[in-house]
């Protein structure tokens, strides 16, 4: 299990620079959901799908507030083996089974965990959030978005 190689994916991380008349104000998104693609789209259509997705942001609900967008800025990262969401990780099936997913995800995070009490002291080391335990993770997620995207999601 140790020599199997994963495939990995490109990651984006997109923040939203704004303005809700008390100066200048960011907000980072990757967290809550990774712009993880399984295919390179390229930073001008990673812009174009962040400038779609300002509108409808989970965190700008309180819709009495006005927030003015000032900009959105796009970096592309390093390919992934899998994101971290909020309290979840994500890949793509790309022909695995649940069961190569799951060995997939445990190789990730037996590389990291040993990092995690000290993750300001490695600038490079992804969080896991909580997955180094793994009776925390859930079965993969079977909704029918992620069946559509063939997105793989492990919950945590
Ligand atoms: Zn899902």
């Amino acid at each position: 299990m140790d020599t199997a190689t994963d495939p990995v994916f490109p990651l984006y991380s997109v923040t939203f620079v704004f303005d809700r008349g008390e100066g200048t104000e960011t907000e980072t998104t990757s967290l809550m959901r990774p712009w993880l693609f399984e295919t390179d789209p390229g930073v001008a259509e990673v812009e174009r799908q962040a400038h779609e997705a300002w509108p409808n942001l989970t965190w700008r609900t309180d819709t009495h507030v006005v927030r003015r967008l000032v900009r959105i800025e796009v970096t592309r990262k390093d390919d992934v083996p899998w994101a971290l969401a909020w309290f979840a990780h994500q890949t793509f099936r790309a022909g695995r089974t649940d069961a190569e997913l799951r060995d997939s995800f445990e190789r990730y995070v037996r590389k990291w965990e040993r990092y995690q009490d000290d993750l300001s002291n490695n600038p490079g080391v992804p969080c896991l959030m909580g997955a180094e335990d793994r009776w925390r993770w859930q079965p993969l997620c079977a909704c029918d978005s992620c069946a559509e995207k063939g997105v793989a999601l492990i919950a945590h």
